[in-house]
């Protein structure tokens, strides 16, 4: 099976081939990873839908009717239940004043100022992965729950890990191994869910 990961995330290009090769290799399936890294010349598409879904089928539809190779893409970021439900899908760009996305540190830190007065620190990851092969979209949705920490703890992972204390691992993210994330992660949840289905 050949598939593109429709993603220019480094981190998310790791975590959805550790995800889809230790699937893959459960089921004895030979798998083909193709990665946007080999056309760096390749735009990212506008991200102009208002949900995580929507985003995940525009993205895989956008790199399919490119490459014509069956692409999965993934929407992803951090609902925080005391904020709205803030960054949500603007969660790459929340300390952004343009429609860029804005780097993870200065993310974490406009976090960490608006959650300062905030003691209810419910939040969680959200994950909608679409694969599209020129005629169906298919689709999953992942959830992982947890509490915004006061302060970063450990250098593991990306975006906004490091503030995120995971209530399935009982630990904070920052210090999780790859495969502890995975297990739990909302992508590792959708991505398995979405496979299982194809
Ligand atoms: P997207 O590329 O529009 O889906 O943006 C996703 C953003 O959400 C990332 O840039 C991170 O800020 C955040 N995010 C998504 N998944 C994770 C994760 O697994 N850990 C930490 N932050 C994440």
């Amino acid at each position: 099976m050949k598939i593109l990961i429709g993603t220019k995330n480094q981190h998310k290009l790791a975590e959805m081939t550790r995800i889809m090769v230790a699937f893959f290799q459960d089921k004895n399936i030979e798998l083909e990873i193709v990665s946007l890294n080999y056309f760096p010349k390749v735009k990212e598409p506008l991200e102009n839908g208002t949900t995580f879904l929507e985003n995940a089928q525009i993205k895989a539809k956008y790199y399919y009717d490119i490459f014509q190779i069956p692409t999965l893409a993934d929407d992803s970021g951090l609902e925080v239940e005391s904020l709205n439900n803030e960054p949500g899908i603007y969660s790459a760009r929340y300390a952004s004043n343009t429609k860029g996305n804005s780097t993870d540190e200065a993310n974490r830190e406009k976090l960490l100022y608006r959650m300062k007065d905030i003691t209810s620190r419910n939040a969680n990851f959200v994950c909608a992965m679409t694969l599209y092969d020129g005629k169906v979209f298919i689709s999953a949705i992942g959830i992982t729950s947890g509490k915004i920490l006061n302060q970063e703890i450990g250098e593991n992972g990306f975006g906004y890990d490091s503030l995120f204390y995971s209530d399935e691992l009982n630990k904070p993210l920052g210090i999780a191994s790859n495969d502890e994330k995975d297990a739990i992660s909302h992508r590792g949840k959708a991505l398995r869910s979405l496979l299982n289905k194809i």
